[in-house]
């Protein structure tokens, strides 16, 4: 899988690709990453890649010429892969788009800087436009972190245990559950009893159950989208029967998110 980031800060990447996964990763050859700086295709005098915008309202706008020389000399004109303008106007990221994008071999992605970015290129260069969250960064550098490092870990071979990501949170449409490592007890506190026995039929339940309760607390949103068996609805209703009838008139807290510890 191969990552073409065009950025005006480009020296932002290296130190993060430098270490653990994603440096073995590279190393293996199973991803490569290129970063590019777009002041590189700024033609004239002072290099500049960004103007006042027409129509005024302050700040800085990334103009089109440099990006558009940028990724076409890159990609070729029109360019061949995908190319992704980090942007907070774009579609949210989730793990969703990371295992779509992740059937491509090759994706460009542009960061942007300053106020925003000409429009023409999110009209007639961009394929896709990926925001990473309802909040404004200084730039798109993180974001493209973000979005390369999720799909990364998709590719066959970036993780050392590909088992441990069929859990992971989002993947099948819930929270993962809780995991406890050495000592089974830590200042009294300690890892539930079904996990210590060789039971493996119940410890699959319990972390079933411990997803569902988790997500229920933490992201009821998620349930209403995820592959819920009859099993799991019969669970789910069983535990907040019980819920509800814990709840005492006289507690304070009135809705099941209170009554879980609050921890997000
Ligand atoms: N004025 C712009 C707006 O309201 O949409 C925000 C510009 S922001 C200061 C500068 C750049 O940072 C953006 O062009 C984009 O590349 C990147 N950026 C900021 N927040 C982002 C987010 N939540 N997701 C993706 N990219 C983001």
């Amino acid at each position: 899988m191969r990552f073409d980031v065009f950025s005006l800060f480009p020296e932002v990447f290296q130190p993060y690709l430098e270490i653990s996964i994603l440096k073995r990763a590279i190393q293996a050859g199973l991803i490569e990453v290129n970063t590019y700086n777009i002041r590189d295709w700024a033609t004239d005098r002072h290099h500049a890649t960004d103007d006042t915008p027409y129509g005024g309202g302050g700040g800085m706008i990334m103009k089109p010429e440099p990006i558009f020389a940028a990724v076409e000399a890159i990609e070729g004109k029109p360019p061949a892969c995908p190319v992704i303008l980090l942007s907070p106007q774009g579609k949210v990221f989730n793990q969703q788009l990371a295992f779509e994008l992740a059937n491509y071999e090759r994706l460009a992605l542009i960061c942007g800087r300053y106020e925003s970015f000409d429009e023409r290129i999110r009209e007639h260069l961009a394929t896709h436009v990926i925001s990473i969250g309802d909040y404004i960064l200084t730039g798109g550098e993180l974001p493209a972190l973000i979005v390369m490092d999720t799909i990364a870990r998709l590719v066959p071979g970036v993780l050392g245990d590909e088992e441990a990501a069929l859990h992971d949170s989002f993947t099948n449409g819930l929270l993962e559950y809780p995991q406890y490592t050495r000592p089974p007890e830590f200042r009294g506190w300690k890892v539930p009893d079904v996990l210590l026995q060789g039971n493996h039929a119940q410890q699959a339940q319990w972390k079933r159950e411990q997803s569902l309760i988790r997500t229920l607390l933490s992201r009821p949103d998620l349930l209403l989208k995820a592959d819920l068996s009859e099993k799991d609805r019969k669970f789910l209703e069983q535990f907040m029967a019980s819920q509800l009838k814990e709840l005492s008139p006289k507690k304070p807290t009135s809705n099941l998110e209170e009554e879980s510890d609050g921890k997000v």
